[in-house]
Order: C-alpha cells, then structure tokens, then sequence
C-alpha cells in the first residue's frame, strides 16, 4: 500500500508510542500532584498494549511509511523489561531511527547498557534544572538532580551518544537554569535542546505568561555564548539547531508554541492503552487495541489507519493563536511527549 497523505498532504512517517501511562514523578506540567494523587485511576495491564501487540501495530505503520519510532510515555523505564521490547523493535528492517524519552530516574549503568545492546539508537532525558533544590520540586517526588546527572553519563558510557538532554522552559520557574544549563553542557558531546512550555492536557493550568519565547531564550544564549543557527538535519525536524560559534557543540530549540511546525507534521502517536492520535493536542482518538484483539488482519489495520490518516486536518499549534478557548485535551503523561 502507498504511504497516505492527510488533507495538507503531510506523509506519515513519525510514530511515537507510549508504553504506559504510569510515572514515578510528578511534574506540575505533566502531572501535578494534586490531580495525580493516590486515588488516580492509572490503566490496568490486561488495558495495556502488549510487546507482541506493539510489535505488530508497529510493522502495519512502517508498511504506510514510518521509519521513526520513539518510545516514551509516562514514564518508559517503568514498563518492565522494555529492553525486550526494544530488542523486538529493532528488528523491523524499515525503522531506521528508534529512540527512547525517558526522566532519568531509573537509567542505572545496567539498565543503559541492555537498552543499548538491545538496540536502542538514541535516548533523551529530561532534566530542567541543575539547582538540585529546583529540581526537586519540579519533579514533584523530591527525586535528586544527582541521580539524574549520573544517568546522563550512563547513556553516554553505554553508547547512547549523542544524549539529548530536553529542558522545558517554564519562565518564572526555571528560566533562570538556561545560562547554567548552557554552560553545563557546552562542550560535553550532550546536545541540551529547549523546549518551550506547552499547553498539553487540561490539568498543568497553561498561560502564556509562563511561555519564554524560543527568541528570547536565544538572546540570553548568545549575549554569553555566541551562536549561529545550523541547517536541518533532515525535512520535517521538530528541533531548530544552533552551534556555538567557539565549537563548543550545538544546542537546540522546539518552538512548538511561538512558532509552531504544523505544516511539515508527519507524526502519529499511539497512547499506553492503544489509542492512535493524529496530533498532540488531540481531543479524541482512534480505538487500535479493539481491533488489534479481535483478529484483524493487517491489511484491514492498514486500511483503517490509512482512512484515519487522510482524514487528517490537525494543526492545533498553528491554530492556537487564533482560538478564543482551548478545548479539551488528551494528558500529555497519557499520550506521551
Ligand atoms: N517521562 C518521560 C520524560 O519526562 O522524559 C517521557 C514522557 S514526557 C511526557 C516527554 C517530554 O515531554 C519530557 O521531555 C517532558 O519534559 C515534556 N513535557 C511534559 N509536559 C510538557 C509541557 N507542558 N510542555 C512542554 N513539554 C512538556
Ligand atoms: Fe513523568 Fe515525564 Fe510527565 Fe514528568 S514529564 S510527570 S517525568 S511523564
Ligand atoms: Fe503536529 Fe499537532 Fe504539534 Fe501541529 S500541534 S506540530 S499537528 S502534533
């Protein structure tokens, strides 16, 4: 079957997907602890997709183009023995790229190194302070920037490298790590790339007052360290690159909200309990795991995931500036980042 186009002629050729909608932290962006508290109804396993259903889910999306698979989720490490997922995954000869979002915390030298062997290509992890005390309250559970830090070098030991390091940029709250930030991870073969404050979900009370503009953040960089902007490295990359003009590496930023990518977005996403959405601020999604349990073939899965596909007609970023309400949205620990 040809690859499909949506209604703006994007391609599909991203698939994100989302091992579980659990976290051990509880970020007040993602999911504030006030909302996400003990009697928090997470997915049951039997609601789960299987290893073998996302396997299979997975070759049905490359056959309609995808070569991009990023697990994430909640928190991924959390799922046990994702290195045997990933090992699965690794095999499909169309992906060329599969990559892992991760908050660090359970990142051990071991656990590095059988996703590695596993085949894992590249990971990110999420950090978005080095004040150890911001840090702790940002993640919601006290957890230690230390640990983080130190999960940091595990992946670049284990071979994971280049290791991305995703720092959201919340202005008022951690804006003041940016310099810091920047000057850590100069020069440390770590590409550090921001990404500004979105509004995901309905739960993290989003305003834009609270949005440091992509712009504005560079400014900051390069009055202390000149940079220059970079080309792509490829059509349709979410980050914008820049490198430091003393050749102390390259850092990147993901302008989702002042200048939004929507027109070149190939990416689907599929949620922890099989759910695929065609874009991230979506309000409702498309049932997978029905199907994929009653014995559809694949065929009768491409064909649903094709029509789903060319229905396409998302562009929420773009759109935003122009809405008077934000509808109701999908949790980004849900959906997965
Ligand atoms: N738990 C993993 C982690 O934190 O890396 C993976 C899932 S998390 C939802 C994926 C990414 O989304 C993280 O880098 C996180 O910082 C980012 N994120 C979460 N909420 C966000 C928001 N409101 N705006 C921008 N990025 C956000
Ligand atoms: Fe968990 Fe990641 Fe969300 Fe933080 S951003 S609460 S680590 S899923
Ligand atoms: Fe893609 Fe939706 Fe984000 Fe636009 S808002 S870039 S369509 S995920």
């Amino acid at each position: 079957m040809n690859s499909p186009t949506d209604t703006f002629q994007r391609l599909l050729r991203e698939l994100r997907i989302s091992v579980t909608d659990r976290c051990n932290f509880r970020c007040p962006y993602c999911m504030p602890k006030e909302l996400f508290g003990a009697e928090h109804h997470f997915l049951p396993r039997s609601s789960l997709l299987s290893f073998e259903e996302i396997h299979r889910i997975t070759t049905v999306f490359t056959s309609l183009g995808v070569r991009k698979l990023r697990l994430t989720g909640g928190e991924p490490l959390l799922r046990r023995d994702l290195h045997r997922l990933i090992a699965m995954l690794a095999e499909i000869p169309q992906i060329d790229d599969l990559s892992l979002t991760t908050n660090g915390a359970l990142l051990t030298r071991e656990v590095a190194e059988k996703l590695k062997a596993a085949g894992l290509k590249r990971i990110s992890i999420s950090l978005d302070t080095l004040d150890d005390k911001v840090f702790q309250s940002m993640n919601g559970v006290e957890f230690p920037l230390g640990q983080v830090l130190q999960s940091i070098d595990h992946a670049t030991a284990a071979g994971l490298a280049p290791v991305k390091v995703n720092m959201v940029v919340k202005r008022g709250v951690n804006d003041q790590a940016i310099l810091p930030m920047a000057r850590h991870f100069r020069d440390s073969g770590q590409i550090l790339r921001f990404i500004e404050y979105m509004d995901v979900g309905n739960s993290n009370g989003w305003c834009y007052d609270h949005v440091l503009p992509s712009v504005e953040l560079l400014q900051r960089i390069h009055q202390e360290f000149p940079i220059e902007a970079l080309p792509s490295n490829h059509p349709g990359e979410v980050a914008k690159r820049w490198r430091y003009v003393d050749g102390a590496g390259e850092i990147g930023v993901i302008t989702s909200v002042t200048e939004p990518f929507c027109e070149g977005c190939t990416r689907a996403r599929i949620s922890a309990a099989g759910t695929l959405h065609t874009c991230l601020f979506a309000s409702h999604g498309h049932d997978l795991r029905e199907p994929l349990r009653s014995d559809a073939s694949d065929e009768q899965l491409r064909q649903l995931i094709s029509g789903w596909w060319q229905q396409r007609e998302d562009r929420y970023s773009a759109l935003r500036t122009q809405q008077n309400t934000i509808p109701a949205k999908i949790e980004m620990s849900y959906i997965g980042g």
